[in-house]
């Protein structure tokens, strides 16, 4: 096992990777900014660094200032959270070659994902579902470009490779502003991503977003933790998940997890990592593969009973899987509110003191945070201050207790969007489930 893991990350997810090492017995490291010496992991880890000011940029995005803080604290491993490093093959690289073990895939693998035309091609490949669209990246051609319009059939989106966090996308429903927005969509992923590569894919309409969590050892072994639904987004950012996703079609369920698992042994995964799906009409579409733990893991583990982050310790010790596919049953139903720091109806970002924190408590109720009374949320990161989970033998017992606690939950002296969560907890749709990725922005439009 690792003897001591160094948490290049901040807020909740360095606390949930903290909590597992110790179940593990292994040391920690925290990594901090300036800004950030009063976050609880902080105060909780075996060792401290401070490797640099407020901004990102020179703290949890500074690579040497990442692999110095390794080698003055004798640090066996670096495990990257999500966001900031985590999906970042130039860092996963370094980290490596100084002789620390990177939590998360080979380099290469991150490379091969990272790159949407190249992930979707291994896809192709591997047997796992896609989206109809262009064969590889759009040319600069304009009469096979036309022709791969029509083909693929309107209203298509054209997709930066290089994009993410929903940027680098246009939606394009007629042939004659297909020209134009390729070539908008080439300069803005030239500009924002330092790649033009674009491609083409058919515009889904009313997709729910479904996703697969898997577990690789890169030994050959790998397991499908099921299937989670995060349809509920704004601005592409997830607000509202839960596991398993409601009201799936079983086959094509069934074939989409075990074509998931497949495609981890055909490219060696190693890892956690997650397929993101778009579902429609009883079909999966794959978008894109994470190559890391996801804000939403949790709801998983409460279905599963498998510890995702313990696992992913043991993959990079060394150890082969833990647990067969056969061992993995799905128990109950589990759901996961965002809380972030920001105004429920603007959504403003609202740092400052936290005058009174209360985290709800009892049976299948889970509180991922790292806040407490008289914490400060700096206003320099990404305003996720905590993540409220419930579990229950069935979904309606889950949206129970998740609305109970809700109710509980107390976060004074700064805005939240907790009466946000409260509405979409009760709304009627949501209820039934199976909502679209478009449901959440039209009814707070409406
Ligand atoms: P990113 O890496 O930026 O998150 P994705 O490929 O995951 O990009 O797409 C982000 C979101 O854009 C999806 O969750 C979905 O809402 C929308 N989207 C992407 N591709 C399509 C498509 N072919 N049809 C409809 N919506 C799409």
């Amino acid at each position: 096992m690792l003897d001591k893991v160094l948490i290049a990350n901040r807020g909740e997810i360095a606390l949930r990777i903290l909590r597992a090492c110790k179940e593990l017995g292994i040391k920690t490291v925290a990594v901090h900014s300036k800004a950030d010496r009063e976050l609880m992991h902080v105060r909780l880890a075996d060792e401290a660094v401070c490797i640099g000011p407020a901004s990102s940029a020179q703290s949890y995005l500074n690579i040497p200032a990442l692999i110095s803080a390794a080698e003055v604290t004798d640090s066996s491993a670096i495990h990257p959270g999500y966001g900031f490093l985590s999906e970042n093959a130039n860092f996963a690289e370094q980290v490596e070659r100084s002789g620390f073990a990177f939590i998360g895939p080979r380099a290469e693998t991150i490379r091969l994902m990272g790159d949407k035309v190249s992930a979707i091609e291994a896809m192709k490949k591997a047997g796992v579902p896609t989206v109809p669209g262009s064969d590889g990246p759009l040319g600069d051609d304009d009469i096979s470009n036309l022709a791969a319009g029509k083909r693929v059939g309107y209203p298509v989106i054209i997709k930066a490779a290089a994009g993410g966090g929903g940027r680098g996308m246009r939606v394009v429903h007629s042939e004659n502003q297909l020209l134009e927005a390729i070539s908008i969509t080439q300069n803005e992923a030239q500009a924002a991503f330092g790649d033009g590569t674009v491609y083409m894919e058919k515009f889904l309409e009313k997709p729910r977003h479904v996703e697969v969590q898997v577990l690789a050892d890169g030994q050959g072994n790998a397991i499908h933790l099921y299937d989670r639904d995060c349809s509920l987004q704004r601005r592409h950012q997830k607000v509202l998940e839960e596991a398993p996703a409601p009201g799936i079609d079983p086959q094509a369920r069934a074939d989409v997890l075990e074509a998931c698992r497949q495609a981890c042994i055909e490219i060696n995964y190693r890892g956690a990592g997650t397929f993101e799906f778009l579902y429609e009409d009883g079909k999966f579409f794959f978008i894109e593969m994470n190559t890391r733990v996801q804000v939403e893991h949790p709801v998983t583990e409460m279905v599963t009973g498998v510890d995702i982050v313990k696992e992913q310790l043991r993959i990079a010790s060394g150890l082969p899987l833990s647990i067969r596919q056969e061992d993995v049953k799905l128990n109950g139903h589990a759901f996961e509110c965002r809380i972030n720091a920001e105004d429920s109806r603007t959504f403003m970002p609202s740092p400052g003191k936290v005058t009174l924190f209360h985290a709800p408590g009892g049976l299948g109720v889970r509180m991922d945070s790292h806040l407490y009374t008289g914490y400060t949320v700096p206003p320099h990161y990404d305003s996720l201050i905590g993540k409220l989970i419930t579990w229950g033998a069935d979904r309606e017992t889950a949206l129970t207790r998740m609305r109970n606690a809700l109710d509980e939950l107390l976060v004074e002296g700064i805005k939240t969007n907790i009466d946000l969560q409260k509405d979409l907890v009760r709304d009627s749709h949501f209820r039934q489930g199976g909502v679209n990725i478009h449901y959440l922005e039209k009814k707070l439009a409406g």
